[in-house]
């Protein structure tokens, strides 16, 4: 299940989202700066940080949000959260650093492509990480 109309399997089996921007990334047809991929997760760099380090981490698999994660998602979840870690001490975040998964309209998710945000530096982060919305929003 896709959460999406559009969303279709690969032909290994993967779901994707030919109009998603992240879907576009782990299948390497836009560019990014890539710091981690296996068979199911890509990791790569924000395109608009709003920290020294800010990853993202999705499954190569199309899930628009945390709404339509099942059973069948804990695996890959998992994993992207096991290796949050290593990834952000390798990045230059070795003494801490914040993960979060916006959600929908109330979480101001923009990508609907499930993702974890992992932020974090040299220094601590303010108690929230505020980024700059529009008039309006
Ligand atoms: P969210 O509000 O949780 O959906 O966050 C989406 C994130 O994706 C934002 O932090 C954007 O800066 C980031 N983003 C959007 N397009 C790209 C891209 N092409 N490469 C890397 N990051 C991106
Ligand atoms: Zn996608």
């Amino acid at each position: 299940m896709s959460g999406s109309p559009l969303a279709a399997a690969d032909g290994n089996g993967m779901q994707q989202d030919p109009n998603c921007i992240f879907c576009k990334i782990a299948r390497g047809e836009i560019p990014s700066r890539k710091v981690y991929e296996d068979d199911t997760i890509v990791a790569f760099h924000d395109i608009s940080p709003v920290a020294p380090v800010h990853l993202l981490l999705i499954p190569k698999a199309h899930v628009p949000t945390l709404y339509e994660t099942t059973a069948a998602h804990e695996a890959v979840l998992g994993r992207m959260l096991a290796i949050a870690g290593r990834l952000a001490r390798e990045q230059g975040a070795a003494d801490g650093f914040r993960t979060i998964v916006n959600t929908g309209r109330v979480g101001r998710q923009e990508v609907m492509h499930v993702h974890i945000h992992v932020i974090g530096g040299p220094d601590p982060l303010g108690p929230m990480i505020v980024r700059k919305v529009s008039q309006g929003d």
